[in-house]
């Protein structure tokens, strides 16, 4: 089973979810860059400072901070899910100097159901669970499943600044398509089956 993978697509496209379902069941390191640099703005580090303005505006976090704060995380792992990483053709090349991937799977979805799946995502404050309201809202009202933490919205899941991280998609990580596929690294899933069917797909294309 391929063992060391980067998860492609859109925001909303199912990268969290289905990473989160993978590393449950197959015991690999979940390292989404999203969730790192959002525990920085909320521990206020020098590099949450930093980040959190271009975080607001749904722009990209300069290179130079995302690709020091992830060398030393990968180090050490024989076998990770890298979820939000990289997202420019130049952290995709500094990442090629640090370790070979096996395989980068391209979770497809248009821009409209990147908008409607962006504006109904709701997130456990405590354990970072990934609730939908329209496709999967949590039993009670505002308290997580799993921990009876606080569900909120992310700051940069409002209208302007979704579409804003889609343009920015758009134009500095979809290139990372073509980088894989040169490789002969790129797979596609169809990331607009329900969360099942995409996990499954997924697990197709790992070998099991
Ligand atoms: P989503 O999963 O909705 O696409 P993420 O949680 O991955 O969003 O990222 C949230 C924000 O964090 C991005 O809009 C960007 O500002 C910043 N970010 C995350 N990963 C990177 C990265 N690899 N390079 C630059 N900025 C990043
Ligand atoms: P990403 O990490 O790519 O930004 P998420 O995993 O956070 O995406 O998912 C974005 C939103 O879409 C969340 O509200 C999540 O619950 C929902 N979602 C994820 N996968 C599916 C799916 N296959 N069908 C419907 N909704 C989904
Ligand atoms: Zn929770």
């Amino acid at each position: 089973m391929f063992k060391r993978i980067v998860l492609l697509g859109p925001p909303g496209a199912g990268k969290g979810t289905q990473a989160k379902l993978l590393a449950a069941k197959n015991g690999l390191a979940h390292l989404s860059t999203g969730d790192i640099l959002r525990d920085e703005v909320a521990r206020d580090t020098e590099l949450g400072r930093k980040a959190k303005g271009y975080m607001n505006r749904g722009d990209l976090v300069p290179d130079g901070l995302i690709i020091d704060m992830i060398k030393g995380r990968l180090a050490e792992k024989s076998g990770f899910i890298l979820d939000g990483f990289p997202r420019t053709v130049t952290q995709a090349e500094a990442l090629e100097k640090i370790l070979s991937i096996d395989v980068a799977i391209n979770i497809t979805l248009s821009r409209e159901e990147v908008i409607s799946r962006l504006s109904s995502r709701r997130v456990c404050r405590k354990c970072g669970k990934i609730y939908n309201l329209l496709y999967n809202p949590p039993k009670n009202e505002g308290v997580c499943d799993a921990c009876g933490g606080e569900i909120f919205q992310r700051d940069d899941d409002k209208r302007e600044v979704i579409e804003n991280r889609y343009d920015v998609y758009m134009e500095a990580t979809a290139p990372l398509i073509d980088f894989y596929e040169e490789r002969g690294l790129l797979k596609d899933v169809d990331g607009s089956q329900p969360t099942e069917k995409v996990s499954e797909d997924i697990l197709a294309v790992l070998g099991r």
